[in-house]
């Protein structure tokens, strides 16, 4: 079903700490927009959404000024550093209320602009959602890029439905965003929950760029941290996984019983002392390990039936 040309585009940019990439990132995408509405692509009601996530610099100041300069940029505030996802979803949530489709991407221009005309021909196609693919990892170091794809691959194997190499550039239509409202977790990860929607989709490839200003606000403890949630929040194979381990050890010490019993009646009994000492070290770590997992779950719902919100907005500029 083709849709009516025209229509409102918010994209939605989360920032933290930001101030070295903003001015740049805000020029680049002002021409962008202004090139989309003069070709009759979008509405001139479109709109450039910046979601200050508790930055302790310059950058909630500098969206301010933007915002003054000129009404196309949006400012939304949280009351605190809440991580990218939620500041995503504070933004996402913000944007929905005005926009018809919404374009979400990082604020360090990493992801290729150009293709935003693409997401919106395939808007007007009639996609609910349009994924941003990058085709080459040249660009990341090569640890990044192998950890990226084991994540992918894990993720996968455990059952869980992401778009590999999808991060969170994507356009999503109105209708896909009160959908995604409906999924109301708090551990959120948004690359494995927006795949559940469903609806007509589809892919954009892109070449992802290196990062032209500021660093990473993705060091290897959040990285590794966001792996664990999309993990533990997409799929419940590690706790099988837990019971197939512990039916394998239950069938083990029978056959331990079996043999000690044997060589008790060959008079054989002071045996054993590294078969002892082995069996409490190999049990007593994967004990540590099963409840490590099964709380990680256990904490998850903690989390979960506390219901607390994701995310606090303090101001809104428009
Ligand atoms: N970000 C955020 N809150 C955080 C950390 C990051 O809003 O607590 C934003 C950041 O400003 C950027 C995006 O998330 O727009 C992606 O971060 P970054 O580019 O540093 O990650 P990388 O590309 O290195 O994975
Ligand atoms: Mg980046």
């Amino acid at each position: 079903m083709e849709r009516e040309k025209e229509q409102i585009l918010y994209v939605v940019i989360p920032c933290y700490n930001e101030q070295e990439v903003l001015p740049e990132t805000s020029k680049r995408l002002l021409e962008k927009m202004t090139s989309l509405i003069d070709r009759g692509m979008i509405s001139g009601e479109s709109k450039i959404m910046f979601v200050n996530d508790g930055s302790r610099d310059r950058t909630w100041e500098m969206i301010e000024n933007l915002h003054d300069s000129n009404p196309i940029y949006l400012g939304v505030k949280l009351s605190r550093n809440r991580g990218h996802q939620n500041a995503l979803l504070g933004g996402l949530m913000t944007a929905k209320e005005y926009a018809d489709m919404v374009i979400s991407m990082d604020a360090d221009l990493q992801d290729d602009i150009d293709v935003v005309d693409q997401f919106v021909e395939k808007y007007y196609e009639g996609c609910e959602i349009v994924y941003g693919v990058r085709s080459a990892r040249d660009t990341d170091t090569i640890f990044k890029k192998y950890t990226a794809e084991g994540f992918y691959k894990i993720i996968n194997m455990m059952g869980g439905e992401v778009i590999p190499n999808h991060a969170d550039y994507r356009l999503m239509s109105r209708r896909a965003l009160e959908e995604l409202e409906n999924y109301k977790e708090v551990n959120l990860f948004l690359r494995g929950i927006v795949p559940m929607i469903g609806f007509k989709t589809d892919v954009v490839t892109y070449e992802r760029q290196k990062r032209f200003a500021g660093e990473s606000k993705y060091p290897l403890k959040k990285m590794l941290a966001l792996a664990v949630d999309g993990i533990t929040s997409l799929s419940i194979k590690p706790i099988r996984f837990i019971v197939f381990l512990g039916m394998f050890i239950f069938v083990c010490s029978i056959a331990m019983l079996i043999y000690s019993l044997v060589q008790h009646f060959l008079g054989n009994t002071s045996i054993g002392w590294t078969s002892l000492i082995v069996s409490i070290w190999a049990i007593g770590g994967l004990q540590l390990l099963a409840i490590g997992v099964i709380g990680e779950y256990i904490g998850k719902i903690y989390l979960e039936t506390k219901e607390r919100p994701k995310y606090i907005i303090e101001r809104v500029l428009r």
